[in-house]
Parts: structure tokens; sequence; C-alpha cells
């Protein structure tokens, strides 16, 4: 099996009594592209910074290639950190920047600028290796400080929110910038981000945090399709809760679950088991919801619509179910268009049971 690069290993970081990161345990293997996720606050920076050698864990270990590196300041480790003011150095011009890394280890002035000028080129930045730094645009600068951080060729890249200061056109750009070099130089990247479109554009796994914990590990897609609790599924988005109790099972494998709006069907993640009485969480996709007058699947619900919203290639339909339950429906344009909703009309949501979800984590 092949060894990780980097490992969390019980990791936790106290700031005094504040518990910022809380037992932390992440494998990050050579290659991957890793996003680490959640709200403000909730300890990305404080783990990104640990792993650059920043901050101090208070408890656990973190290794990189086997060797513990907690004691190991900055400088002395290969994790080299671009965040999102960059930190460019201004009395210095483009050139000068990417090579400083290399100055500092004392690597010969013409090997360096050899080195410094194939980062430049490699990242399109060849015609401004002369250019002061305030004479670049957003992008630009980007570009300089990835440079800078590559020219040493480190093992491992770590990101801190290096998109949030462009606007959406440029950060899409640059998205494709950044998964093109870290596929074709094979490093791995880390990647601290408050927004889910760049981690799932980007990441092959995202890590999602709350409050100091990780509340799962898994690609875009895993994390999405199969939420371990109601934090992720709320985090991922456009996901219905529904709770009941378990009544029993069908011979399609299905749990029936019984709740105040009537029983319904649901499917069991695997590893997970239940037994009439349980109560359960069950996760419901937007998009897994149709919409009609003359129902004629099991699980169904009774509704009244609300409101709508166009979410660019897609329409949100806010729905009231009664008992103060609303429900989210997700549909193209076409099918909304063909739907013809009003506010108010009654309506009914119906899905297929396997596409309810019971999350494994409540
Ligand atoms: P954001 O998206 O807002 O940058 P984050 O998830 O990166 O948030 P962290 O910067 O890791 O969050 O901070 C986690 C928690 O630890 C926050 O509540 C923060 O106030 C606290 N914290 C971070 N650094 C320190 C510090 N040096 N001293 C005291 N508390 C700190």
């Amino acid at each position: 099996m092949t060894q990780p690069l980097v490992v969390f290993d019980n990791v936790v970081k106290h700031f005094g009594s504040y518990l910022a990161v809380e037992r932390m345990n992440l494998e990050i293997y050579k290659g991957e592209f890793v996003a680490i996720m959640g709200s403000s606050g909730c300890g990305k920076t404080t783990t990104l910074r640990m792993l650059a050698g920043l901050d101090k864990p208070s408890e656990g270990e973190i290794r990189l290639n086997g060797e513990r590196i907690n004691d190991l300041y900055s400088w002395e480790r290969e994790t080299p950190l671009v965040w999102q003011n960059l930190a460019l150095f201004p009395f210095l011009n483009v050139l000068e920047n990417v090579e400083f890394g290399l100055r500092m280890r004392g690597m010969a002035k013409a090997e360096r600028r050899k080195k410094a000028l194939h980062w430049l080129e490699r990242l399109g930045l060849e015609e401004f290796a002369a250019r002061d730094i305030s004479q670049l645009s957003g992008g630009q600068r980007q570009r300089v400080a990835l440079a800078r951080s590559l020219v040493t060729e480190p093992p491992i890249l770590l990101l801190d929110e290096p998109l949030s200061a462009l606007d959406a056109n440029l950060s899409v750009r640059m998205q494709s910038v950044l998964t093109g070099l870290q596929k074709d130089l094979g490093i791995t990247f880390v990647y601290v981000t408050h927004s889910q479109s760049e981690a799932f554009a980007m990441a092959d796994r995202v890590v999602i945090m709350s409050r100091g914990r990780v509340e799962q590990i898994g690609s875009p897609q895993e994390v999405f399709l199969e939420p371990h609790n109601r934090f992720v599924a709320e985090f991922v988005g456009g996901k219905n809760i529904l709770t009941g109790t378990v009544t029993g099972f069908d011979d399609a494998g299905l749990v029936h679950v019984g709740s105040e709006h009537g029983e319904f069907q649901a499917r069991l993640p695997d590893g997970k088991s239940v037994a009439p009485g349980d109560l359960v969480t069950v996760c419901l996709s937007a998009e897994h919801i149709d919409l009609t007058a003359q129902p004629g699947r099991p699980n169904r619900l009774a509704c009244t619509v609300v409101g709508e919203e166009f979410i660019g290639s897609m329409v949100n339909i806010h729905l009231e179910a009664g008992g103060g339950l609303e429900l989210q429906v997700q549909k193209p344009h076409a099918d909304y268009d063909r739907l013809g909703l009003h506010g108010g009309q009654q309506i009914f949501a119906e899905w297929d049971g396997a596409r309810a979800l019971i999350l494994r984590g409540e």
C-alpha cells in the first residue's frame, strides 16, 4: 500500500482555551488535490498553517513522507503556502520575486535565473519578467505567486483561498490553470476554500469541516450524493431533510419510515443497519423530486408552491408540505416551464424510494 505523503494523526489545536481543531485524522497522497472546506472559523486555515509550520499542533502528530514535522520551522519543511493576499515583495520585480526562494537557498545566480525563467514561461508570464509587482493584474499576480512557490519544486503546495480576491470569470480561468499545473506536475495540492464550486470543480477529495471537526472526507461526488450527516447534507446544498421512525423493511431492500407526513421508503447507506423503532434522518436531493398533479408513486407529499428562484440553468422551486415542512425541488428551465407553476398552487411532490438516503451519522 502506498505511504501517504501527509498524515494528520489525532491533531488537536487549542488557542488558549479555544479548541480550533479537534482530533483531526487525515491522510493525503502524492499527486492528490485535496480541498479543505467549511464555513468561516471552522479551522481550515489553522489546519493548513499547522502543515505549513506557521502554527504548532497542541497534540498529535503531523508527518510528511513518514517523518514527524511538528517541531520543524516553516523554512525547514518543503510546504510552501500561497494565500489570498499573495505576499509578493513590492520592492522586487517579477523575476526577482520568483527567484527569491532559490536565492535564500544559496543557489548560484545563473542557475536560479534559468529556473525562475522556466517557471515564468510555464505560467505564461515571461513577458512580465522585468515588471514591478504593482504593474500586474490580479490574475497575473496570482500566477507570479504560484511560480514563486513552485520554483523550489516542492512535493506539496498549500493554497489558502488563493482565488477569493479575483472576479468570477478570472477565478474560473485560474481554476483550470491550477488543475492543469497540478496534474502536469503530479504535485500534491492542499487547498483551503469556503467556495463549494471551487472545491468541487478542482479537488479529487474534499474535507468538510465544521467547528474544528472533520465531518466527512470523500470525492466531491461522494459527499454530494452520500452525505454522512445533516451538517454535510445542508452544507453541500440542494438537500431536503426528513425525519421519522423505522417501521419495517420491504422486498426491494428499502426501509419504511413513518413520519407525521405519512410513510415513505428510504435506502440504507453501506455499513449502517437500523431496526424498527429507530429514529432516522433521511436526505432527499432537490433534483430527485418530481412534481405532478397525479401522483403514481408511493413516496409523495401534498404541497403548496410558495416560490421559485432562478439559479443559472436550473430553477429552485420552494414548497410547503404542511406542519412546517418545507421542500425544495430543482428542475431544468424546460421542465419548470412545462409545469406552469404559480404561487399557492396545490401539487404533489413524489420520488423513488431508493433516492431517499438514510444518513449514516445521525
Ligand atoms: P475563514 O474561512 O474565516 O478564514 P477558517 O475556517 O480558516 O475561517 P481559522 O482561521 O482556522 O478558520 O480559525 C479557526 C478558529 O480559531 C476561529 O474561531 C479563529 O478565531 C480561531 N483562531 C485562529 N487563529 C487564532 C489565534 N492566533 N488566536 C486565537 N484564536 C485563533
